[in-house]
């Protein structure tokens, strides 16, 4: 579903250029659940922005669902996103002043749907990440762990073929960590394609494939056996 061949990207600031991604070759199929590995700086998000169409490549190629992703108008890579991505963030990015399921409910706007048949399903989609009973409570009265079940909750609303996670348990204890990861390795058996940022082994060792960047480049990539 993801095929990227000799992707390159650089920064460019003032005079200076920073060659951050090197000519980039990654295939994953639909339905892997995949880790993204590397030192801060090693250009991991990256690689994730380009593969969520958030951002652009200089050169190569980067099919998605058959699609060249490439000169796209704004226009047409957000309606692109919404209909096939959904996106989890370290630092949940929730709206403060919406309540949970309004929260879950907000990709819903986007398309058109009555504010009572968004509600509805925001509320099962809440009810699968276990959080229904906190569907009126805000953020500020939720712990780091139920944001970020929240957030996965609204990347899931539209039922997106991908989700792409940039650090999602990185703002979380150990624990926390585990179920949140838990959790994403649940909505992967429904064969939805998963990659997920992160600079924990521990994290990662929950993926089934890890895939390790050093300085832009991809050093290793290795399927994960779980026994
Ligand atoms: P990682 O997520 O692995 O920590 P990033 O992909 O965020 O790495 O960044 C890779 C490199 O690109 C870093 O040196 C970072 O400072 C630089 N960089 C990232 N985004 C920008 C930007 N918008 N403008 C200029 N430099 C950037
Ligand atoms: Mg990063």
């Amino acid at each position: 579903m993801i095929s990227l061949k000799k992707v390159n990207k650089s920064y460019r600031t003032g005079t200076h250029s920073l060659h951050v991604l090197k000519d980039v070759d990654l295939e994953i199929g639909q339905g892997e659940m995949v880790s993204i590995m590397g030192s801060s700086g090693s250009g991991k998000s990256t690689l994730l922005n380009i593969v969520g169409i958030l951002d652009s490549y200089d050169s190569g190629d980067y099919h998605l669902n058959g699609t060249l992703v490439k000169n796209l108008t704004e226009r047409k890579a957000a309606q692109f996103r919404n209909r096939t991505i959904g996106f989890v963030f370290q630092s949940f990015n929730l709206v403060g002043f919406k309540n949970a399921m309004e929260n879950v409910a907000l990709p819903l706007y986007y398309q058109n749907i009555s504010r009572k048949k968004r509600n509805k399903i925001a509320l099962e989609y809440l009810d699968k990440v276990g959080l229904k009973d906190w569907a009126t409570h805000h953020p500020n009265e939720l712990s780091g762990g139920q944001k970020q079940r929240v957030a996965i909750a609204r990347a899931l609303v539209t039922q997106p073929k991908l989700i792409l996670a940039d650090e999602p348990t990185g703002a979380l204890d150990s624990k926390t960590s585990n179920e949140v990861m838990n959790l994403l390795q649940v909505i992967n058996q429904d064969d939805i394609t998963l990659v997920i940022v992160t600079h924990e082994h521990d994290i990662a060792q929950k993926t089934s494939r890890s895939i390790q960047l050093v300085d832009g480049q991809i050093d290793s990539d290795k399927i994960l056996s779980h026994v």
